[in-house]
């Protein structure tokens, strides 16, 4: 069995800031446990929905940006038994470890050390841990270095896009598998620069047909445009189960691929729409 379990459905700037629908990634657990894009949050709500992050086997970072990369040097620690232990895999884009440009690092020289391995991907490159194998594959967002993951498991394939924009091909590199994470920042066809709105994930779902599409890096307008709306949209027009990620929200991929949803909607969430009114058009 392969577990996913969110620790949040928002990205962007200002979702980061508001923390209306959470920053802290996503965690795997199939044999070894996986952290992937610890942005703000993740150590909390790692702690809030019941996991423990000392029980870490593997943290990915796909690129340079906070809202992915907060938390890892915390996890980092948390890994390491307390960096006490050299053990775990610190998987990353170029940036995060040495700085491309204006990005990164973002991990410190110190915190690189603490794992027992460290591994820079680039797209087609893989990398294994036990029986999870990863794959990076091309992104196209602000930081050039940013991948998307293909995740191998025993149970099947889980495609992660990370942060992208819509681009000739993309869908290809997510053929096959069973689940894929979406980082849809805007609804609609509201395209903006480096990210995928619905509308480009809609185009995507023409060419591939996973079993379950989960969105997440919801932005602001998604406070507008209610994401069970959304995903609801998606779904009538491909065909393809997509439901909006949320925190707490935990899938498990067997022969079947189960939902469970928290028992409580996070306070925050209903708060979120009560702000509309004082909210002017930011991702
Ligand atoms: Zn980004």
């Amino acid at each position: 069995m392969a577990e996913i379990v969110f620790l949040g459905s928002g990205g962007g700037r200002f979702q980061m800031v508001g923390q209306y629908f959470k920053t802290g990634g996503f965690r795997i657990h199939t044999g070894v446990n996986v952290h992937v894009d610890p942005g703000p949050g993740a150590l909390l709500l790692t702690h809030q929905y019941g996991l423990n992050p000392l029980e870490l086997d593997g943290i990915v970072v796909t690129h340079s940006h906070p809202d992915h990369y907060t938390d890892a040097e915390v996890l980092i620690e948390a890994m390491t038994k307390h960096s006490t232990k050299k053990r775990g895999a610190l998987v990353c884009s170029e940036s995060v470890i040495n700085g491309v440009g204006d990005y990164g690092p973002a991990v410190s020289k110190y915190h690189q050390r603490k794992p027992e391995k460290l591994a820079i991907l680039n797209p087609g490159e893989k990398f294994r841990l036990n029986n999870l194998e990863m794959e990076a594959v091309k992104a196209k967002h602000s930081d050039p270095t940013t991948f998307g993951l293909i995740l191998r498991t025993d149970e099947g394939t889980i495609g992660y896009t990370s942060d992208t924009q819509y681009f000739e091909g993309i869908a290809k590199y997510y053929e096959g598998v069973r689940i894929l994470i979406a980082n849809v920042t805007r609804p609609l066809s509201m395209r903006i620069p480096w990210h995928l709105c619905s509308d480009d994930l809609i185009k995507m779902l023409t060419e591939i047909k996973p079993e379950l599409v989960v969105m997440i890096h919801m932005g602001m307008m998604f406070l507008k445009h209610e994401p069970k709306m959304e995903a609801a949209r998606i779904t009538s027009e491909t065909n393809v189960e997509t439901i909006p990620g949320q925190v707490g929200l935990r899938v498990n991929m067997g022969k079947e691929i189960k939902i469970n949803r928290p028992i409580r909607q996070p306070v925050l969430e209903e708060f979120a729409r009560l702000k509309l009114e004082i909210f002017s058009g930011a991702e």
